[in-house]
């Protein structure tokens, strides 16, 4: 970080939020936002480029596919609010209306387990109101002849609110939002916390500068670095940097039609992105990465991108690399589900952690769940408690199935 570090125009705020970037603005977005909130909010950012944050890297993709009916809702509110943003944001002439490309997820299964395991997701999906149908081969084959269907049993596909949308947008307006309504942003790093005797609260942050600041709440918004960042109040979590390679591609021979975000038995997924395409996947050795570690592996594009791509889509034998680029999950090591809310013990330390690969979708119901808790000490519109922090003390997995 080479900014200049900024001081607290305050000793003491109610929420200190540990992370600038996609939660640490939505949460102190939706605290400012509410009328029943009229306390201090200071938000702290080592790095206001946001250079190297999982939001810089995102895919911005939203699915109803999950396989808990929880995550099944948070991502539909995260779909009703982007289609309502300038509403949301209070009718405000100057906000654009963020689009939603609703060209689905296209979930295909190998094998007859794992397309049963997509008709069970189906009808959890359906009984939420989700647009999935489960789809035989030749009913892929008929809506979508480029693929190769070789070795393809069925797939799952959702037409409705799924795809990919324009999450910079959000990004952007709650934090001009957020300012305008009081939250202080500062450029500045989190390098310390003291609690109180017993332990049980944070009573304040230590800024890499040397400010002390008092604080009524402390959030953990720190992406990736979220373990260090609870580390500071003497709280272990399961969270890692884990690289995700993504990969943008012009064809020879541009499909005829979108091309939905499809999932591919290999793990490589491939999406349609404007006149280009966009593919993704994991390294097949999946370690933690050192937080500072965005160094690209090309082979991962030649040896298991292209290749999985090129077989799924012959058409895409002949396709040209325009840009590439690898980005941290802030993973989950037990679940892969976010961890939210506070801390068993030290009660005013909050969680909105642990996103793995479906962060960005889920900021309009996880942002809008903190602040409920801060404001009213309990969720009101969608129960959140099923992420809870509990879970990770006991070593209870909440699974999520669907997971890219
Ligand atoms: C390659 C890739 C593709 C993805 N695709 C999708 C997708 O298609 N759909 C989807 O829903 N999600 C996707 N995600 C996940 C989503 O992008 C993340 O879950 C989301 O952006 C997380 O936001 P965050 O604010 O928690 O973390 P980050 O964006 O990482 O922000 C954390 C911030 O905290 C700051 N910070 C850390 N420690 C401190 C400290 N001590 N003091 C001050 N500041 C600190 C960091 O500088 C950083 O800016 C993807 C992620 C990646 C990497």
């Amino acid at each position: 970080m080479s900014q200049a570090l900024e001081a607290p125009k305050n000793s003491s705020y109610d929420v200190v939020l540990v992370g600038g970037a996609m939660y640490g603005s939505s949460v102190s977005w939706w605290l400012a936002d509410n009328p029943d909130f009229d306390g201090s909010i200071l938000v702290v950012e080592r790095d206001p480029t946001y250079e190297f944050c999982s939001t810089s890297h995102t895919n911005s993709c939203i699915r109803q596919q999950f396989s808990n009916e929880i995550n099944v809702r948070v991502s539909q509110f995260g779909a009703e609010f982007v289609k309502n943003f300038r509403e949301y944001m209070g009718n405000d002439p100057r906000v654009p209306q963020p689009l939603i490309h609703s060209y689905g997820y296209m979930y295909l299964a190998d094998n007859e387990e794992f397309a049963g395991i997509l008709k069970e997701n189906q009808k959890i999906q359906a009984a939420c109101g989700a647009g999935t149908k489960h789809m035989s081969k030749d009913e892929i084959a008929a809506a979508y002849p480029f693929y190769n269907l070789d070795g393809i049993v069925g797939a799952n596909h959702n037409l409705v609110d799924e795809g990919y949308f324009d999450g910079a947008t959000l990004f952007d307006w709650w934090k001009r939002s957020g300012r305008e309504k009081g939250v202080e942003f500062i450029a500045n790093e989190v390098v310390g916390m003291t609690r109180n005797a017993t332990g049980t609260q944070v009573e304040s942050v230590t800024l890499k500068s040397g400010e002390i600041v008092a604080c009524g709440t402390v959030v953990n918004t720190s992406g990736p670095r979220a373990v260090l960042t609870a580390r500071m109040a003497g709280i272990e979590i399961p969270v890692e940097p884990r690289k995700r390679y993504t990969f943008v591609f012009s064809a020879e021979k541009p499909l005829d039609r979108d091309l939905p975000l499809t999932i591919d038995p290999s793990g490589v997924h491939m999406r349609s992105d404007g006149q280009y395409y966009l593919g993704g996947c994991p390294p097949d050795d999946d370690p933690a990465v050192d937080y500072d570690d965005f160094v690209e592996d090309h082979s991962i594009w030649e040896d298991k991108a292209w290749p999985a791509i090129a077989n799924r889509i012959p058409q895409f034998e002949a396709i040209k690399l325009i840009n590439s680029w690898p980005g941290h999950y802030a993973f989950n090591t037990l679940d892969q589900n976010a961890i939210l809310g506070r801390h068993t013990k030290v009660e005013n330390f909050i969680f909105v952690n642990g996103f793995s690969g479906h962060g960005f979708q889920q900021s309009p119901a996880m942002g809008r769940g903190i602040s409920e808790l801060i404001i009213y000490g309990e969720y009101r519109s969608l129960d959140l408690t099923p992420f809870n922090y509990g879970r990770i003390e006991r070593n209870e997995a909440f699974v999520e199935k669907a997971v890219i």
